[in-house]
């Protein structure tokens, strides 16, 4: 199925609410407010260990990072760890999420994007996961993005069965920590993990400063990228989508670039791609405010050369 396909499918079903994923976001955000009555430090220290093994070692690290836009490599075991931790987000299986992400960066903020400020903050945010199926489609479909994945039968299982890693842990910590740790380091956490996730698809597609001129709405914004490892700095990144490193002074933390500095320093990590700071602001960082910038949003479809 091509891309136009895929787009005329988002049309027809986009006022469909998909149950099954609807119905797992409203449980884990009704039990993640429930957390908030059974509090203990042991919860607390295990729900902020896993954020970071999911968000940054999963999300940001390994499906962002080294899945989607191979900034950097690892060995194949290394790569399926990392994938692994990702699952814990419940973001969906590799193949799915490499595969919605590289559509969005080759269609950013126009026609194809799955997920835009330009149709709706709220969209951008969540709702282009609860409404319309579009991005919902079987392994086979979103193959079609992700040749390098697909031909993996270990992340073909994974995305298919994405939920098994997250499942057996929470039935784990039930067993041996009981429920109030389950509250927090599985529904908070995953809760926390999803909403931060997910200003990088709105707060940075709306808000921020603009270092480049992207032909798109990305931004730069401080803290975006303290709530997700780093990935906060998004203007940088559709500038320089493979490059590993996303904050490109000392000053934007980022901790996800951090761990893969890491890993190269342990010789896990190789062929670490990193982007440089444009010339002219290599002396005096200044970025220009935006609030938004609609005159973009008719610019010709942006295709980035060097996506892999
Ligand atoms: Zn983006
Ligand atoms: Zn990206």
């Amino acid at each position: 199925m091509e891309l136009g396909d895929l787009r005329a499918a988002k049309l027809e079903e986009d006022h469909s609410i998909n149950w099954v994923t609807a119905s797992v976001m409203v449980i884990f955000h009704v039990l993640a407010v429930a957390a908030f009555f059974f509090f203990t430090w042991k919860g607390l220290f295990i729900a902020a260990f896993l954020w970071w093994l999911s968000a940054s070692v999963g999300i940001g690290m390994g499906y962002h990072r080294l899945l989607t836009h191979r900034g950097y490599k690892v060995p194949r075991w290394f790569e399926y760890f990392l994938t692994i931790c990702a699952t814990l987000a419940l973001e969906g299986g590799p193949i799915f999420w490499v595969a919605t992400h590289r559509i969005h960066h080759q269609y950013s903020d126009r026609e194809g994007d799955p997920h835009s400020p330009i149709d709706g903050t709220w969209w951008a945010h969540m709702g282009w996961i609860l409404v319309g199926k579009s991005m919902h489609h079987d392994t086979s479909t979103l193959a079609h993005y992700v040749p390098d994945l697909a031909k993996d039968k270990f992340y073909v299982w994974l995305t298919k069965y994405h939920y098994v890693p997250l499942t057996v842990l929470g039935l784990t910590l039930l067993a041996v920590a009981g429920w109030p740790v389950v509250l927090w380091a599985i529904f908070l956490r995953t809760v926390v993990g999803l909403q931060t996730t997910w200003l990088v698809n709105s707060a940075t597609h709306s808000w921020g400063t603009r270092r480049y001129t992207t032909r798109d709405l990305s931004t730069n914004s401080w803290w975006v990228a303290l709530l997700t490892w780093g990935e906060g700095w998004h203007n940088n990144h559709h500038a320089h989508p493979t490059s590993a490193r996303h904050g490109l002074t000392w000053y934007e933390v980022d901790f996800n670039w951090y761990g893969i500095w890491l890993m190269r320093k342990l010789g896990i990590a190789r062929n670490v791609r990193v982007a440089d700071l444009p010339v002219a602001e290599r002396q005096a960082p200044e970025a220009a405010e935006i609030s938004s910038r609609p005159e973009l949003v008719s610019a010709p479809p942006q295709v980035q050369p060097d996506l892999l």
